[in-house]
């Protein structure tokens, strides 16, 4: 090991895959450095080669095409959030990216794929990614392939960061019916959240038809409860279905984390309440 880290700047994806391909471990991909760079300055990260990929531009910048919506990896935060194409299309995940905390820095330069990598159970990003069925393309031995964001979480083997490049992000637009919400409580104003809910609901007169919901900040990684939720598909809303999934998406938390945010029986409990508020708001954004 060297003393001092090597650093590698790859101008297209054909080099990135080359670099990521002749180096062993002790690599790390580096994007805003929003994330890598606080832990290299506390000595919890000590990459022997950085790999900048900020120069390669099929990462960046978000479009549409027949249908479906592109998101490059080094797409930072400020342009998700403020995006013709996403606030039409996908205005939930354009509201999430405005809840980052953090302050202008990051929201410049932090980007939505150093945010995903990271899998932080506090981030904002996932839980709207996840109720919105995201797919994701990674770049690995010098191939790309596609597959579900819910799958990609399941499976570390990738390798993303330092065998893997994350190079983009697909989503189909929200239909015009969706009500959407992202409910999000944190202690301190600008701060992570201690529990948060995306809700995706559509209705029928009065009736729900489909509802998403993703509880995250309260596990390990954010969980999809929509399944548990799926009896109340055919009802109304009302006080007393309020109180339900209240109790129902709190249950569903099987191993809620205990942090200095709040231990696990007031984060299971803060998780029905993010439901229920993201799920009530949604119904009245569809109504
Ligand atoms: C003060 C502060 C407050 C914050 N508050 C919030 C908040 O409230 N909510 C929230 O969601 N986030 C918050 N963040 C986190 C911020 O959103 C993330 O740090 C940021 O999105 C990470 O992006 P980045 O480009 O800086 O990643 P980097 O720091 O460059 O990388 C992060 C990780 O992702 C990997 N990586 C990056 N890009 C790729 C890629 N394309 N392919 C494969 N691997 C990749 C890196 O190897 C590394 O492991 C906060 C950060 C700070 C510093």
């Amino acid at each position: 090991m060297s003393l001092y880290p090597a650093f590698a700047r790859p101008r297209d994806l054909g080099q990135a895959a080359e670099i990521m391909g002749s180096l062993s471990t002790g690599a790390m991909i580096i994007a805003g450095g929003q994330e890598v760079m606080p832990s290299v300055n506390y000595g919890a990260l000590m990459p022997e080669v950085y790999i900048d990929v900020g120069q390669i531009t099929a990462l960046k910048g978000i479009s549409e095409e027949n249908g479906a919506i592109q998101i490059g990896s080094f797409t930072v935060h400020r342009d998700v959030q403020q995006s013709d194409v996403i606030q039409n299309n996908l205005p939930l995940l354009s509201y999430a990216a405005a809840q980052i905390g953090g302050g202008m820095q990051v929201h410049n330069r932090g980007t939505i794929g150093g945010n995903i990598v990271s899998m932080h159970p506090l981030y904002d990003i996932l839980p709207s990614l996840l109720a919105l069925g995201a797919d994701v393309d990674i770049l690995k031995d010098g191939e790309e392939q596609r597959m579900a964001l819910a799958d990609l979480m399941k499976d570390a083997s990738h390798g993303l960061g330092s065998e893997s490049l994350l190079v983009r992000v697909l989503l189909k637009p929200m239909t015009p019916d969706a009500g959407w919400a992202y409910e999000k409580l944190k202690i301190t104003a600008g701060g992570y959240g201690s529990a948060n809910a995306a809700a995706i609901v559509t209705l029928d007169s009065d009736k729900i038809t489909s509802l998403r919901i993703i509880v995250g900040a309260v596990s390990a990684l954010p969980v999809d409860i929509s399944d548990a939720l799926s009896d109340y598909r055919g009802q109304a809303w009302s006080e007393h279905l309020a109180e339900e999934i209240e109790a129902k998406a709190s249950a569903a938390i099987k191993e809620p984390l205990s942090d200095h945010q709040g231990d696990g029986d007031w984060r299971r409990a803060m998780a029905g309440v993010m439901a229920r508020r993201a799920i009530e708001a949604a119904v009245k954004r569809a109504g």
